[in-house]
């Protein structure tokens, strides 16, 4: 069931699921937002003044436009790219690119709205964006994946800058797609703009534990909870979902601090490995080989493999949802609180559907939302962007600690929010008000544009 919205905040709602039809993720994000914004408005009046709601629920800019491309036998395919700029009152548009054939408007508005709050929650100068296209990488060959990018950037390259909107990856985009989009806008512009991308490798411009940022900040949000419950990782068996980026690092921390990680996934299927999972054969299949995550039982006596398998059926007592949106139902939730989960962090973005955060929050485990506990990764590229425009190269150890102080400090804001406005623990009204209030103010003090 749906909580009830503020009668201030119903009629905006209504506008925007009559503005943006068939957007059924972006709906979502916005109502996930607007459930947490009622005690704020009492407070400060001068919002609905000035009717910040209204214009934080409008992206400043849009940009959708046609990616033609070849393959590798001559065939001409046509691609939908797009750049959603949401919000600049903080900083740059700043936010990823996703490439997957689920991509549509909705789905990178959703993204875009999220990152709005998230990037404020950090604490860094950086405003909301998120860019993508339904172009499906899978299978693609090394040439194709590039001429894909070149074509793609032909077009963005005239939104973006260094001070206008820097793009990263995210789900399908890594640091070989990164190394050819920033390569042809290098040559497009001819100019050496470090801090148009994120997500650069260490030897042209990128930051050290940039890669490790959203899996290890992750784990430091989650570490942060359990102390605040009088618990750490230490000997607690955890779940980690999908196989990429977050996935891989969230397990490489979790590991660090004493937890053991008995299943991971890809969108085909379910490993769990009793024994724990071995995560240099996981790097290797991944990171490496590039192969589906089912090869990971034919190396491990261990492990087994479940086709189509739930990874939330995974007894656990900490549960990481890492691959995408809406991938942990109310029917999880309940399979992981029935199986004694106390903890559950977000590395992905919105990956529990409103009924699994509802059974959580009820349940009072710690639950800590994508938009704070993946907050790490975009906090780190604004480290990239720090660097970069001081033309300096900071130590793993240095970037690590950074991340590390970002985390503990946005977690200690959340926490300090929710308690003000009497819903102590709550992590998702602490990081929807945190990270609205910081936006809002900022989008008074600018005026009307
Ligand atoms: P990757 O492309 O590296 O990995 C995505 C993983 O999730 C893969 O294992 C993939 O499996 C799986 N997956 C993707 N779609 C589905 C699906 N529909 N059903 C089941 N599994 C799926 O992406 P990232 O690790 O970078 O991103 C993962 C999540 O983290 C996303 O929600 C992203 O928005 C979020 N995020 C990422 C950040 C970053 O810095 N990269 C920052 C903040 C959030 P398969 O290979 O089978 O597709």
């Amino acid at each position: 069931m749906m909580a009830v919205l503020d009668e201030k905040l119903e009629p905006i709602y209504q506008d925007v699921l009559r503005r943006n039809p068939g957007e059924t993720e972006f709906h979502q994000a916005v109502r996930e937002v607007l459930e947490s914004l009622g005690p704020v408005l009492v407070k400060h009046p001068e919002f609905a003044e000035h009717k910040i709601i209204q214009r934080i629920c409008e992206p400043e800019r849009q940009i959708i436009f046609r990616v033609p491309w070849e393959d590798d036998s001559g065939e001409t395919h046509i691609n939908r790219a797009f750049r959603v700029e949401f919000n600049s009152a903080l900083g740059p548009y700043k936010g990823g690119m996703r490439f997957h054939s689920s991509v549509y408007l909705g789905i990178i508005k959703f993204l875009g709205f999220e990152q709005i709050f998230k990037n404020a929650l950090t604490g860094m100068p950086i405003g909301g964006g998120k860019g993508g296209s339904d172009f499906d990488p899978k299978g693609r060959s090394e040439a194709e994946i590039m001429r894909f990018c070149q074509s793609l950037m032909i077009e963005l390259y005239r939104h973006i800058g260094e001070y206008t909107d820097v793009p990263a990856g995210d789900i399908g985009v890594g640091q070989r797609e990164i190394g050819y989009l920033f390569g042809q806008y290098k040559r497009i512009t001819n100019r050496y703009e470090s801090g148009v991308f994120t997500g650069k490798g260490v030897g042209w411009g990128g930051s050290r534990a940039r890669t490790e940022a959203t899996g290890y900040g992750t784990v430091f949000f989650l570490d942060e909870m359990l102390k605040v419950r009088g618990e750490t990782l230490e000997g607690k068996t955890c779940i980690v979902s999908g196989s990429g980026n977050v996935a891989i690092f969230a397990i490489e921390k979790i590991l660090e601090l004493g937890g053991k990680v008995v299943a991971c996934s890809d969108s085909n299927g379910v490993i769990v490995d009793e024994q724990g999972i071995d995560l240099a054969v996981l790097k290797e299949i991944k990171l490496v080989e590039r192969r589906r995550i089912s090869s990971y039982a034919q190396r491990r006596d261990s492990a087994r493999y479940r086709e189509n398998g739930v990874i939330w059926d995974v007894p656990c007592e900490v549960a990481l949802p890492c691959a995408t949106q809406n991938e942990l139902t109310g029917r999880d939730a309940r399979k992981l609180l029935a199986n004694g989960c106390i903890a559950v962090a977000e590395g992905a973005n919105m990956p529990t559907t409103p009924e699994g955060v509802r059974l959580f929050l009820d349940a009072s485990i710690a639950y800590g939302p994508g938009k704070a506990a993946n907050a790490g990764g975009v906090a780190t590229s604004a480290l990239e962007m720090q660097q970069n425009a001081s033309r300096d190269s900071w130590t793993f150890e240095y970037t690590e600690q950074r991340l590390r102080e970002i985390m503990v400090g946005i977690h200690r804001r959340c926490h300090d929010t929710a308690e003000e406005y009497a819903a102590p623990n709550n992590y998702v009204v602490g990081a929807n008000i945190t990270g609205f209030l910081k936006v809002a103010h900022a989008m008074v003090a600018l005026g009307l544009v």
